[in-house]
Formats: structure tokens, C-alpha cells, sequence
């Protein structure tokens, strides 16, 4: 199904990502795991973030904007694959990312730094008092670069806005073709499950999954904040997207589960760091410490729980290898 009023799309990732069964880890875990590798959406820019980029990105252009801002974490994915892409499209990235120290956040190097340093984009480091007002701090900006003739695109965290979100309707689109094709089964799932962290995945799949019929609930795994929260900023999202696009039906309903999320954004539990070595011994998966792998453990605990038992379930991996390697050291405890 598509739609005349659907917003502009530059074809950035490598598509369609595989759907795959991966039977051992599936077993161990009690519920019929369909994995979706969009942790594969291409290279080193791979993860969710590229799908909302896809229709970011295709509006900057469309704008004439010589630069991107964006703002996330010190290991951000979304600011990574911002820098990479717009290297690519020969764009200009600003970063404005969060730390804990800003006298030693010039030697960080590692992970997504290290790639956001290589594609060139000038890293602005902000404290996390300071990011709380992300959005004027890129408004200002923007308006800075706008004085000296340079016209610029700000995109909010983690590409989650009412524009962002389309990246995830395209790829439930992108599921049911390959359910038409036989793929999976055929059938419908019983409900999608991924990491939440900035809200515009979980409000992309569950308007697409209503537009597509691919599962008539979704569960999104917080990683971070709480359950009260994103419900909110989901639900703005979804207003946003319908906006865009009159023609999106009501979206299917999104349980926000925070149960798994651990002691803060990016700080896993020796739990989520066993199950993220687990599945990789029994699949060859490798899910991320500060998302996919608290969104994984969760999933296992509701399977363990008998609330999702033998119900099939569609596992969007959103990558984040980057921030798994940066922090290698708190693996010492499971390899
Ligand atoms: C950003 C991110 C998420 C969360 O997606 P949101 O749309 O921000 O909720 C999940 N997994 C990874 C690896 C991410 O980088």
C-alpha cells in the first residue's frame, strides 16, 4: 500500500534487510523468534537510524541545506550514520553530543566517535545539564550559520520526529512484501519487539504495522526514562507522522516496556551482558549492550514469564555495534 502523500525518500540503505530464524537462539528462549537484520541496513552507517535518514536527509536536500545538526550521546549510532551519510551526500554535519566531562571528552576516540571523526563532522561536546536544552542549542545554531550564509537542517535526537518515523512505515511496507513472498512463513506475527530509545522507531512500526498487517501489537523495549514517557512522545510522533501523511490508519497499540532497561541509558547489567554473549553463542548475533541487548533481554524475560510463550514474534535488531566495541572492557565478566 502506498500513498501519494507519502514524504520524499532518498534510497540510502542496502534493502531489503534479511528476515531470519535463528532456530537455536529462538528455542532457548520459548517464543517463535523472527529476527530482522536491520543491523545490516548497510556498512558502518548500519542500524535504525539510516531508515529515518532516508527521508531526513531527502528534505535537507530538497531545502538546499548545506549542513546537518544533530545531537545524541557521546556514542550516538544516529549521530554516527548522520556523519557518515552526510559525508556521502557531500553535507556538513554538526554534533552536538552528551558527556559526562567535557575536560576529557576531547581524548574520546572510540566506537561511534571514532567513525564520526573519520567521516569529518565537527563534534561540539555539551554537558547533560546542557542537552536537556538540545533543541534551542541547535535552533541557535542554525540561526548562527544561517549569519554567515551557510543554510542549515537540524534533526531532533535520535531522528525521532513525525518525518523519521516514515522510516519504519517503509519498513513494515518492506515486511510485507517479504511475508507476500513467502518469507517467514507467510504469515502475520503476533507482535513486533524492539529497542526504544528517542520513540520514532516504535511510532513508525506500529502505524506501519497497521497500514501493512504485520502484527497487531508492539512491544517497545525502553532503554532508558520510563514507560509514562515514552508513551508520550510516541503518541506526539505518531500525531506528526499522521499529519504528513492523512492517509496512515491508526496505528496499532505500543506497550512500553521498561523492565529491562537497567540502571540508566548506556549502563547494562551483568544480565543483559550474559544473554547479549548467550545469543551470540547460539546464533552468531550480536546485539549491542546500551540497546538491542536490553531490548533482546527483556524480550526473554516476557518469554520466561509465559506472556509472550510460543507467540511468534518479529525482533527488529536496530544494530549499534559501535557502541558494543566501545565498551569492551565491561564484557570481561561473560568472555
Ligand atoms: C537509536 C537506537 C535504537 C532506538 O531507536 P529509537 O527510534 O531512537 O527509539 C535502538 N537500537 C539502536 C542500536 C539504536 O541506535
Amino acid at each position: 500500500m502506498t500513498s501519494l502523500s507519502r514524504p520524499p525518500r532518498l534510497r540510502l540503505a542496502h534493502l531489503p534487510t534479511p528476515l531470519e530464524h535463528p532456530e537455536r537462539l529462538a528455542s532457548a528462549m520459548g517464543v517463535e523468534l523472527w529476527v530482522k537484520r536491520d543491523d545490516a541496513t548497510l556498512g558502518p552507517e548500519a542500524g535504525n537510524k539510516i531508515r529515518k535518514l532516508e527521508f531526513l536527509l531527502a528534505e535537507a536536500i530538497d531545502r538546499g541545506d548545506s549542513t546537518v545538526i544533530t545531537c545524541g550521546g557521546i556514542q550516538s549510532n544516529h549521530a554516527r550514520a548522520t556523519a557518515l551519510l552526510a559525508a556521502r551526500l557531500g553535507l556538513r554535519a554538526v554534533l552536538y553530543l552528551r558527556v559526562s566531562d567535557l575536560a576529557e571528552a576531547p581524548a574520546i576516540i572510540a566506537g561511534n566517535v571514532l567513525l564520526d571523526r573519520l567521516a569529518g563532522a565537527e563534534i561540539r561536546f555539551i554537558t547533560a545539564e546542557q542537552y536537556r536544552d538540545r533543541e534551542r542549542i541547535m535552533a541557535d545554531a542554525q540561526a548562527q550559520l544561517a549569519a554567515q550564509g551557510r543554510s542549515a537542517y537540524v534533526i531532533a535526537e535520535g531522528g525521532s520526529s513525525g518525518l523519521g518515523a516514515f522510516g519504519y512505515v517503509h519498513a513494515m511496507e518492506e515486511v510485507r512484501a517479504q511475508l507476500d513472498a513467502g518469507e517467514a512463513g507467510g504469515r502475520p506475527f503476533d507482535v513486533v519487539v524492539h529497542a526504544c530509545g528517542s520513540g520514532g522507531t516504535a511510532a513508525g512500526v506500529a502505524l506501519g504495522c497497521a497500514a501493512h498487517g504485520i502484527a497487531p501489537q508492539v512491544l517497545a523495549m525502553a532503554v532508558c526514562d520510563d514507560s509514562a514517557y515514552f508513551e508520550g512522545v510516541i503518541a506526539r510522533i505518531i500525531a506528526d507522522a499522521r499529519v504528513i501523511d492523512p492517509s496512515l490508519p491508526e496505528p496499532v497499540p505500543v506497550t512500553v516496556d521498561d523492565a529491562a532497561k537497567g540502571p540508566a541509558y548506556a549502563v547494562s547489567t551483568p544480565k543483559h551482558r550474559a544473554r547479549i554473549a548467550e545469543a551470540a553463542r547460539l546464533s552468531g548475533l550480536v546485539f549491542d549492550p546500551v540497546y538491542s541487548g536490553k531490548a533482546l533481554s527483556g524480550l526473554w524475560d516476557r518469554a520466561a514469564d509465559g506472556s509472550l510463550r510460543n507467540k511468534r514474534v518479529l525482533f527488529i535488531h536496530t544494530g549499534g555495534l559501535p557502541g558494543l566495541l566501545a565498551q569492551a572492557e565491561i564484557f570481561s565478566d561473560v568472555c
